[in-house]
């Protein structure tokens, strides 16, 4: 096929992408990788395969820079969760074009936007293109599930081979339509998932007698029922400041910020309120395991996620009063992942702001792009821009679906 444009180029390795079943699991990514690796190596971009088991390589290209300038890191993930066949209209790894829209499971996570990284960096390599900085392009493995063959993996076994001053990945959101506006969402931080489990203790007992025990379970039930009918103060961060202003065209009070949202846009205003406050949401519990025996213990496991900058430690005081003294429990934190945020003042940022034609303002957790809407416009503009600290090997996946 002859080439015509950048669209038809992403179009045509996005296809051949999506009919490399990368199912995780077992992921099978290294034919994805070998796909990529064929392709880059035929545009002059020098490969890598890192993998902790053959069948599971993560691949990592680069344009060396000549280090007079930052480094950049577009990452993707080549692996994609399960495809029933019988729901799907068209096979899913059969990455067909239908009224010109490419069909397949990964075509949006996230094998469409590794496919147009990819084209990125080929059609720059082809171009001879000398960067001040590394162009470093990663599609690892392994994303879906998490077991340690991808990017985890990476950073701590390869930390040098994606090693980057900036990175941009997916996780930001989609494009939102807003009446007549179009805004490109860009997660510039993230909330930070902080689990916690509550053990209330009682006494065991016959389910036929339950006078004479003391039933966990139903203690239990009033703390979940507290928790439910907590609603933590809003506040508005900055970056929402800013998307707000964008869409609102104007910063409401934070009481006001959903309602004034929701006259414009019901989704938005769903998107916007958990962005106001921690939340917690009780997902699991357990406690007896026979029908007829009282539990003497129930515990209960809360999904906790907190706003960029707050910690376990000064949430702990309030969740404790939330629960109230007159029950007795255990509360443990879990391990917290997440609550990244990104400087926004950067070259990186400030490029992309201006070249998206953009309303926002530097300092935002989610900055909101405005531009017209183009038609067969790439869909794939969901990035997250995240700096790796030098000391920081870790280049952080998205944690959080919003940001
Ligand atoms: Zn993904």
């Amino acid at each position: 096929m002859v080439v015509t444009s950048f669209g038809e180029e992403v179009s045509g390795l996005l296809s051949r992408l999506i009919q490399v079943d990368t199912t995780n699991p077992p992921g099978n990514e290294t034919a994805a990788a070998e796909l990529l690796r064929a392709y880059l190596e035929a545009n002059g971009v020098v490969c890598e395969l890192y993998a902790r088991v053959p069948e599971r390589a993560n691949l990592v290209a680069r344009i060396p820079g000549s280090g007079e300038g930052p480094s950049l890191l577009f990452l993707g993930h080549t692996d994609v969760v399960l495809a029933d066949a019988s729901e799907w209209s068209v096979p899913p790894f059969s990455g067909q074009v239908r009224n010109g829209e490419i069909w397949g499971r990964g075509a949006l996570d996230m094998k469409g936007h590794v496919a147009a990284n990819a084209v990125a960096i080929a059609s720059l390599a082809r171009e001879g293109f000398e960067p001040a900085g590394d162009l470093i392009f990663a599609a690892t493995a392994d994303e879906e599930v998490g077991d340690d063959f991808g990017l985890s993996w990476l950073c701590s076994e390869h930390p040098e081979s994606v090693r980057s001053d900036y990175a941009v990945n997916e996780g930001g959101g989609d494009r939102l339509t807003v009446g007549s506006d179009v805004f490109w969402v860009v997660a510039t931080a993230e909330k930070l998932t902080a689990p916690f489990n509550i053990r209330v203790h009682g006494r065991s007992g016959h389910a036929s007698m339950p006078g004479i025990a003391d039933n966990a379970l139903v203690k239990a039930a009033k703390l979940i029922e507290r928790i439910a009918a907590y609603r933590p103060e809003p506040q508005i961060q900055q970056e929402v400041g800013v998307f707000l202003q964008a869409v609102l065209g104007e910063v409401p009070s934070p009481e006001t910020a959903v309602a004034r949202t929701r006259e414009r846009d019901r989704t938005v205003a769903e998107q916007i309120e958990p962005l106001l406050t921690p939340t917690f949401a009780p997902t699991m519990i357990s406690a007896s395991h026979k029908r007829n025996v009282i539990p003497a213990v129930c515990e209960i496991v809360v999904d906790c996620r907190l706003l960029p900058g707050q910690t376990p430690e000064e949430i702990e005081p309030i969740v404790r009063g939330v629960l109230g003294g007159d029950l007795e429990y255990h509360l443990e934190f879990l391990k917290a992942e997440g609550g990244t945020r990104s400087a926004l003042d950067t070259p990186l940022w400030v490029r992309h702001r201006a070249r998206a034609g953009c309303t926002a303002s530097a300092g935002d957790l989610r900055g909101v792009h405005r531009q017209p809407l183009a038609p067969r416009s790439v869909r794939h503009r969901r990035v997250r821009l995240l700096p790796v600290p030098e000391h920081d090997t870790r280049a952080r996946s998205d944690a959080d679906s919003l940001g």
